[in-house]
């Protein structure tokens, strides 16, 4: 059975990524979001394994994959968990990726990304990094094992400078805790020279999520009869508050002369570039 495999969120109506393949180093992850999805399906998903041979494993799928696609790292973990800097297993996936001509997308909140600039800038790469929040004591808790926002936009710039293409995720957009055009326009502020396209996506609460960040953020029980439309295990805002904070947050980044999507909410029409920023990866469709 492959390690790398083609991207497929559960046959999300709503998805609108273009054809890609998709990797996780680790299982497992140790930011600890609380709004998080993956603790729905994966066991013990806040505690960080290896994969037994993952590096043999990739050499043999890249091998046999469509060149032509990009890799996505990583969808259901964080690549660069803190026992990447021992073991450097995304760091060995990169070069071998570069190797093969294959373009990355990588995707996390951790700052040890910068610690690959000079792989990332010898190969067909971009990187997103999520900043839900510049409100440090939010975030201390909501991403409890996430390095602070503010080292995260460092680490933006960081990748900017070296010449590298970013994408800002502002996700997930939770009514209640982060909803607001203010908060919005103080993360763009500072980071809107640096970023070149920015993507949101709303809270879609499952059972263990929702408990989870209401027993931290109890006032967050007051929007529960918010979350009325289901889709796949997932349940969203109802379409009112929804769209509107949508179309907020894309006047507002609009605002800042960047390029707006937003990540499974059925309005790929209203995208200006593909929902996961991989138009920065300059491939041949
Ligand atoms: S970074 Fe992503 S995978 Fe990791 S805990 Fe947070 S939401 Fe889950």
């Amino acid at each position: 059975m492959r390690i790398i495999k083609p991207f497929d969120p559960w046959q999300g109506k709503w998805c609108s990524c273009p054809a890609k393949y998709t990797l996780n180093p680790y299982t497992g992850c140790a930011h600890r979001c609380l709004y998080c999805y993956t603790t729905s399906f994966i066991p013990r998903a806040f505690e960080v394994r290896e994969k037994p041979g993952i590096l043999k494993k990739v050499e043999k799928d890249l091998e046999e994959i469509d060149s032509s696609r990009y890799l996505s790292l990583s969808n259901s973990s964080d690549p660069y968990p803190p026992e990447e800097e021992k073991r450097g297993l995304t760091r060995a996936i990169l070069n071998l990726c570069r190797e093969k001509g294959l373009p990355v997308l990588i995707l996390t909140k951790s700052t040890l990304v910068t610690r690959d600039i000079d792989i990332l800038k010898t190969m067909k790469a971009a990187v997103s990094i999520t900043v839900t929040t510049f409100n440090s004591s939010i975030a201390s808790v909501l991403e409890g094992g996430a390095p602070s926002p503010q080292k995260r936009a460092q680490a933006l710039i960081e990748l900017h400078e070296a010449g590298i293409p970013t994408i800002l995720r502002i996700d997930p957009l939770i009514a209640g805790i982060n909803d607001k055009p203010e908060e919005w326009k103080e993360i763009l502020s500072l980071l809107s020279p640096y970023v070149n396209q920015v993507v949101v996506s709303t809270f879609k609460p499952r059972p263990d999520s929702w408990k989870r960040i209401t027993t931290t953020f109890p006032s967050l029980q007051k929007t529960k009869d918010w979350y009325t439309k289901k889709i796949g295990n997932s349940i969203y805002l109802e379409d009112n508050r929804r769209v509107k904070l949508l179309e907020e947050a894309r006047a507002t980044i609009h605002s800042f002369s960047l390029p707006f999507s937003s990540c499974r909410e059925g309005l790929a029409n209203w995208n200006d570039l593909p929902c996961d920023g991989s138009d920065l990866l300059e491939i041949n469709r």
